[in-house]
């Protein structure tokens, strides 16, 4: 059955061609060595098996892809029955060439990566706890070593015994085309043991389903995505293989007042334009639970980025605080009474436009601009 013409010169098409022109391709030559048309020519049998051999491979992607790599090694399986048994075919290569490239432990099953699997869990916190830090405990079902067998899987009393199928390798070895492949031990499942009488509380998994209370410690400092790692708090491994890790994934809320970059924070301070004018100081209540008193120097200007050093976050396992940066934004009233609007009427009448350079600079320069110089 096997040939090793190319496959892609047997259906005339480039190996860049698309699976369009190789099922147009195959058809015209499949008509013309059709055997109802080449009656008793063996040679024209002979291309028309090839030929449909060619395509029932090319038009598989998946199998394109292995033939792409592999060449027909990808599908010399048994041939001749000098090779393995039953091995199901190119897609049991597909998975041990690429099985460990390919999210290696959550395939499952081979021997030496029966560790527990690592587990997500995500918790919200606000920022004044990622400012101080916290102590929390989270529930989470998981599963656990048996306490009856002690992880092992057998019964108590009794023991499991090395498979004979691996030799407790867990695994076993066979010769396919080129390639020598290995796999899970079909007898044991890739632990290497066989258990006779299992344990009847895991039935001889070694583990159990259990709701488990573990307290997190959250340090100061944490970010959005900081991960938090509980050493040896994931999954169970099969029978007694050590456990996972519990990855806690913290989510910041957003705060109503501070937004935070870093270590920095920062917060926006509408003003009053008197107290933009005239100077003052603003109380701002910190993350650290005290009030911030702010100079404002007289003549602020909107925009302007006021900076209070030590009173930003706490450094992520370090040590100090960033800073907390104050923008002010100057308010423009919008309700006067009577007796302001006849105020700033004769205040008015006493500007000169030096009290404002900014302004007078742009309408002296418009000025300018239209007068043509
Ligand atoms: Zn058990
Ligand atoms: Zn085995």
């Amino acid at each position: 059955m096997s040939t090793t013409i190319d496959y892609y010169e047997l259906l005339e098409c480039e190996r860049t061609a698309d699976a369009g022109t190789i099922k147009s391709s195959y058809r015209k030559l499949a008509m013309k060595y059709h055997p109802d048309k080449n009656a008793g020519c063996k040679d024209s049998e002979a291309k028309f098996k090839a030929v449909s051999e060619a395509y029932d491979c090319l038009k598989d992607p998946q199998k394109r892809a292995a033939y792409d790599r592999f060449g027909h090694a990808a599908f010399q399986n048994g041939g001749g029955g000098a090779g393995p048994q039953d091995f199901g075919g190119f897609s049991d290569i597909f998975e041990s060439v690429f099985g460990e490239f390919m999210g290696g432990r959550q395939q499952g099953g081979r021997a030496q990566q029966r560790r527990g699997a690592d587990l997500r869990y995500d918790m919200e916190i606000t920022l004044e706890e990622a400012y101080h830090g916290k102590q929390s405990d989270i529930t989470v079902d998981i599963s656990v070593a048996c306490d009856t067998c002690h992880g092992s899987g057998a019964k108590p009393g009794t023991h499991a015994h090395q498979c004979k199928t691996c030799a407790g390798h867990g695994k076993v070895r066979a010769q396919q085309g080129f390639f020598v492949v290995e796999r899970a031990c079909p007898a044991c499942h890739g632990s290497g043991e066989v258990i006779d009488t299992p344990c009847s509380d895991c039935r001889g998994e070694g583990r159990v389903e259990q709701t488990k209370t573990l307290n997190v410690n959250v340090p100061p400092g944490v970010d959005e995505g900081t991960r938090v790692r509980l050493s040896g708090e994931g999954e169970a491994g099969a029978r007694g293989a050590p456990p996972g890790d519990l990855y806690i994934f913290l989510h910041v809320k957003r705060h109503n007042l501070f937004e935070r970059e870093g270590t920095t924070l920062f917060a926006r301070a509408p003003i009053s334009f008197t107290t933009a004018s005239l100077g003052g100081t603003m109380s701002i209540p910190g993350l650290d639970g005290r009030a911030h008193e702010i100079r404002i120097p007289a003549g602020i200007q909107s925009g302007k980025q006021l900076r209070q050093r030590g009173a930003g976050m706490p450094v992520l396992q370090g040590r100090g605080h960033g800073d907390l940066v104050i923008q002010i934004d100057v308010e423009t009233p919008t309700k006067l009474s009577t007796r302001q609007r006849e105020l700033l009427e004769l205040f008015r009448e006493t500007e000169t436009g030096d009290e404002c350079p900014q302004s007078q600079g742009f309408f002296s320069r418009l000025k300018n601009a239209f007068a043509g110089e």
